[in-house]
């Protein structure tokens, strides 16, 4: 027989952890289920500067433990499985797991989403070998060395930042005519010498034998190409939403993420979105945890009237 819940969370990022924090805290039985590292993706970041609350920053990774000591202190349960369905059965729902099947009157999604690839020859093959998506996770394997990041966003920003306190130089290539980071991370990068920036331009292959060794690159307004020696490419170009479990049972926007109302309430009754999954998240660590409170309220009264 299937375990049962009132609410079933799934994904323990800050919009799942603050959802558990809130929930437990009502005393509803609460299941939050996370495939990968609880904390979710601000796990990757090495300092968190806009958290309220930790004025001298926070390290991503303890601000997800302490987020989690939290929730669980109020008698937040953790599962470690990946969802891989979710199923509607007579006003239940029932959520599928690697670790067997759970049921719930309310459920929060809060899967998040994951890093976009590049799709271009040599990824796929170079992945761990020099493509990585994560600079604090693997940052350190390239000291003294050159790399690139592509992507110049906020995340690619950041991630170059962190990548120059260890790499001989740092390339930044964007493919639009300007980074779309924020001034204060744009001013920061600029301010940084290993830094460079290659705008207007395209990754179009990843080349190495064993591990990376150089990127061909293509100026996409004159069509000139390049080669790029590096031992390392950072992918930073965008994220996709952690939806596929869903199966086209939930409305999604154009872009992958999920429709909900002010409530954080989806199209189907119970079922809530938080977090950087939903339409029109700003993706920011605060923000998720703010989506978490507000689901968690609403599911706790769709519960109890
Ligand atoms: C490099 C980097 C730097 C950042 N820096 C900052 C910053 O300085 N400040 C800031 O505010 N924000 C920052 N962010 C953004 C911030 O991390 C996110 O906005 C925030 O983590 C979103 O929280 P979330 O809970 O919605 O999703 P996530 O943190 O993505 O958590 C979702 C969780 O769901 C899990 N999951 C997905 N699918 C399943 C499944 N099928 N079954 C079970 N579990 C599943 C995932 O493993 C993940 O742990 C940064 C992000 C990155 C990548």
């Amino acid at each position: 027989m299937n375990k049962e819940y009132e609410i079933v969370i799934i994904g323990g990022g800050p919009a799942g952890l603050s959802a558990g924090l809130y929930t437990s805290r009502a005393r509803l039985s609460t299941l939050l289920i996370e495939r990968g590292l609880v904390g979710g993706l601000i796990t990757e970041t090495e300092l968190v500067e806009n958290y309220p609350g930790f004025p001298e920053g926070i390290s991503g990774l303890e601000l997800g433990e302490l987020m989690h000591q939290q929730a669980t202190k109020y008698g937040l349960e953790t599962l470690l499985a990946e969802v891989t369905g979710l199923e509607l059965q007579q006003g239940q729902k029932i959520i599928k797991t690697t670790e067997g099947n759970f049921t719930a009157k309310a459920v929060i999604i809060a899967s998040g989403s994951e890093r976009l690839k590049l799709g271009v020859p040599g990824e796929k093959e170079f992945t761990g070998k020099g493509v990585s998506y994560c600079a604090t996770c693997d940052a350190a394997f390239f000291r003294e060395l050159p790399i690139a990041v592509a992507g110049g966003g906020d995340v690619g920003i950041t991630e170059a930042l962190h990548l120059a306190k260890f790499a001989s130089k740092v390339t930044v290539i964007e493919l639009l005519p300007k980074l779309g980071a924020s001034r204060i991370l744009q001013e920061r990068a600029a301010a940084e010498p290993k830094i460079e920036f290659r705008l207007n331009t395209r990754v179009e292959e990843i080349e190495g034998e064993e591990v990376v060794k150089r990127l061909k690159l293509r100026q996409v307004i004159t069509g000139e190409k390049a080669t790029l020696d590096v031992a390392a490419i950072f992918v930073s170009i965008g994220i996709k939403p952690n939806t596929d479990y869903l199966k086209g049972i939930l409305s999604l926007d154009a872009t992958g993420t999920i429709i909900t109302n002010d409530k954080l309430e989806t199209n189907i009754p119970g079922i809530f979105a938080a977090g950087d999954i939903r339409h029109n998240s700003v993706r920011q660590a605060i923000a998720a945890a703010g989506d978490g409170a507000t689901a968690a309220i609403y599911a706790e009264k769709f519960i109890t009237e």
